[in-house]
């Protein structure tokens, strides 16, 4: 029901062009219907006999060929026809304003999770360092993202029941958006998250980084996890593009449109992920909360944006954007 009101909206509201044309419209109704009166009136007193029906005749004729019904109908038929056209495909486009937006986007930013991606990630890949084992590292991260909501920590979960693990119970759990995820669990301080975080926190690596190099390579996205501050292994989780991703780029390429990948995830994972879709710009290991920002520095560079995303931590940014598209 929201959906078809949506919709019902769309088709109701007016695009600013179109309130440009009622202006006009306004000017030209009383004008036109003025000089059909004065063309009747002068074929009526001036005029040859018969002189009602030539009067007549050409009081109609000036209405019609003048007909200002083009110029008020045009606009609102199109956004009838637009909106349910996109209805028709799983689109739905919220106003006619959007509507007359879109044709002047010139940029295009995707979000990576999800939008270009299946959302999907499955875990491909379990590393141990030579302090610790695979099932171990996995049982320790499933603990503790069985705490948080993130595909990512769904994923591992996952993985972690197939292989029947037990988990532990976890305690002082905090989710750090963009960076990972922690708590306390089995008497360990356990922390699972990207390079980034334990860079962060100066973590030793244990000799491990050459293993997540080569996964984020293969464009995979590489979670590592520390006990006691302490690398004891990475998982790596491949999630696969969206089959018709690469086409919908190149369509956007052929529309002249700059077409550029946002996400918070490892740069050399993103750029593997763009290459595959054929998208030469990317934004990578950017935070949730600065995703807007983005959109704003292409704003500031002169570019009309569209924010495409699943509006689960991009929301800002898709409403940011000149326009917002949500998928899902
Ligand atoms: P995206 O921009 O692709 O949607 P997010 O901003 O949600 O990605 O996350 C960016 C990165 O932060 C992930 O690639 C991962 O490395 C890390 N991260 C976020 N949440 C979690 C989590 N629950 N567990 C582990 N790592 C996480
Ligand atoms: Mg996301």
């Amino acid at each position: 029901a929201r959906i078809v009101r949506l919709v019902e909206e769309a088709q109701g509201s007016k695009a600013p062009i179109q309130r440009l044309a009622d202006i006009i419209a306004s000017y030209f109704v009383p004008v036109v219907i003025g000089i059909a009166v004065v063309t009747f009136i002068v074929w009526f007193f001036l005029g040859p006999p018969p002189s009602l029906t030539y009067a007549l005749l050409n009081f109609v004729a000036v209405l019609i060929i003048a007909c200002p019904c083009a110029l008020g109908l045009a606009t609102p038929t199109a956004i009838i026809v637009g909106t349910g056209k996109g209805a028709e495909n799983g689109v739905l486009i919220r106003s006619g304003e959007a509507l007359e937006r879109a044709h002047k986007i010139n940029s295009v930013l995707l979000d990576k999770t999800g939008t270009l991606t299946q959302g999907e990630p499955k875990v491909t890949d379990i590393i141990a360092a030579s302090s610790s084992s695979e099932e171990e590292v996995l049982r320790l991260a499933a603990s503790v993202e069985r705490n948080s909501e993130h595909p990512l920590a769904e994923a591992i979960v996952k993985a972690s029941s197939e292989k029947k693990l037990k988990l532990l119970k976890a305690s002082n759990f905090k989710a750090m958006p963009g960076h990972g995820v922690e708590a306390i669990a089995g008497g360990k301080q356990l922390l699972l998250g990207n390079l980034a975080l334990m860079k962060e926190r100066k973590f030793s690596l244990n000799g491990i980084q050459k293993e997540a190099e080569r996964l984020f390579g293969q464009g995979k996205t590489v979670l590592f996890l520390s006990v006691n501050s302490r690398v004891a292994g990475i998982i790596g989780l491949a999630d696969t593009i969206k089959p018709n991703a690469r086409e919908a780029v190149e369509a956007l390429h052929r529309l002249n449109a700059e077409v550029v990948m946002i996400t918070g995830d490892n740069r050399r994972t993103a750029e593997t992920i763009a290459h595959e879709a054929g998208i030469d710009r990317v934004l990578a290991e950017v935070l949730p909360e600065n995703k807007e920002q983005e959109v704003k520095r292409l704003q500031d560079e002169g570019r009309v944006v569209a924010m495409v995303g699943d509006g689960i931590n991009d929301a800002p940014a898709l409403a940011q954007a000149d326009v917002g598209i949500a998928i899902g």
